[in-house]
């Protein structure tokens, strides 16, 4: 049983690495704070592994943890690797992805991705879950372990409750993930510090960036209820783009009357970063998947290009109709 399994190695393996996928978003960082907090109360040797570096207003939830970014030259050793909010090596990025899926350690996936892929011993994947902090508490349930959590874990597994839910607003939000808030609450926790923390730390910027995007960069589709934001690297840079910057700017979309599904485009270095957001009988990871060499949830999904932005949105032109 995967529960005495997983229970036995946690008991037994001193030395945990705790990573999560490249871009970390609230729930990943979430995601590794509650576990490492778990790993300190527990007295295990731990370390935070990112693929690349969190967006600053994420940061202040690392402070007093041991973190860092991943580098090819140098040597990680531990007994556990947990994967923490992602369901395949390919997540964490090109250069880490090899490392992951090669190490030499048992390896525990804990994540909501639907078609988790098989490379962890033990995988605990559940795709109704909310978020990645909802199955991490879920998993504490299971091992009997919900009396370990302290408010160090409680401010990881809300974040990432808070962000994956748009706060507690989306499908996905069930009675249980309530009753999990109201845990966390039970124990302290003061929920408008983290929603502060996340939401109100705007640079004028950055609230620039997004207020052009709508003004200026925003093509709708009524017909077919699509709508379409894309920034060019000349627009980030006119705007002093900092990562993070366009999180969560894909929802406006669906926030205007009629229509219910939304792309947002941002062009990079090497390629077009594409993010899909939709509701109702709409789904957008298998477009992702298909088209754009990404994926995610049925709402949610993501993916990537190789090419110019010009050409990115002449493909996705051409293709409203398989939305
Ligand atoms: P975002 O638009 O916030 O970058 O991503 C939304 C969701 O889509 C993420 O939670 C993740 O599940 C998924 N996702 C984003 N990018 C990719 C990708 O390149 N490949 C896959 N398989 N999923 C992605
Ligand atoms: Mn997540």
């Amino acid at each position: 049983m995967t529960q005495n399994l997983l229970s036995s190695t946690l008991d037994s393996q001193q030395n945990w690495l705790i990573t999560t996928h490249k871009g970390p978003d609230g729930d990943a960082v979430g995601s590794v704070v509650a576990w490492a907090a778990y790993a300190k109360r527990c007295h295990k040797n731990y370390l935070i592994l990112f693929p690349d570096q969190p967006a600053a207003y994420l940061c202040p939830f690392l402070e007093g943890y041991n973190w860092e970014v991943y580098d090819v030259n140098k040597a990680y050793h531990f007994d556990l690797l947990f994967a923490l909010d992602y369901n395949a090596p390919s997540r964490v990025g090109q250069d880490m992805s090899d490392f992951v899926a090669d190490y030499p350690a048992v390896k525990v996936m804990m994540d909501h991705h639907p078609g988790p892929e098989d490379f962890c011993q033990i995988t605990v994947s559940n795709p109704k879950a909310c978020s990645t902090t909802e199955v991490i508490y879920q998993t504490l349930e299971t091992l009997a372990q919900l009396d370990q959590i302290d408010l160090h874990v409680a401010k990881g597994l809300y974040l990432g409750l808070l962000t994956d839910t748009g706060s507690f607003r989306f499908p996905s939000v069930s009675a249980d993930t309530h009753r999990m808030a109201a845990h966390l609450l039970d124990l302290g926790l003061e929920h408008h510090l983290i929603h502060e923390a996340v939401y109100d730390v705007n640079s004028v910027t950055r609230l620039q960036l997004r207020g052009y995007a709508i003004a200026e960069k925003l093509q709708l589709y009524p017909n077919y209820r699509i709508g379409i934001m894309s920034l060019s690297k000349e627009d980030l840079k006119r705007f002093d783009y900092q990562k993070g910057d366009t999180e969560g700017l894909v929802n406006v979309i669906l926030s205007i009357e009629g229509y219910d599904l939304g792309v947002f485009l941002m062009e990079t270095e090497d390629g077009v970063k594409l993010s899909f957001r939709s509701k109702g009988q709409r789904y957008v990871n298998a477009f992702a998947q298909a088209h754009f060499n990404g994926g995610g949830h049925q709402y949610a999904a993501g993916g990537f290009l190789a090419a110019d932005l010009h050409t990115t949105l002449a493909k996705l032109a051409s293709l409203l109709a398989q939305m």
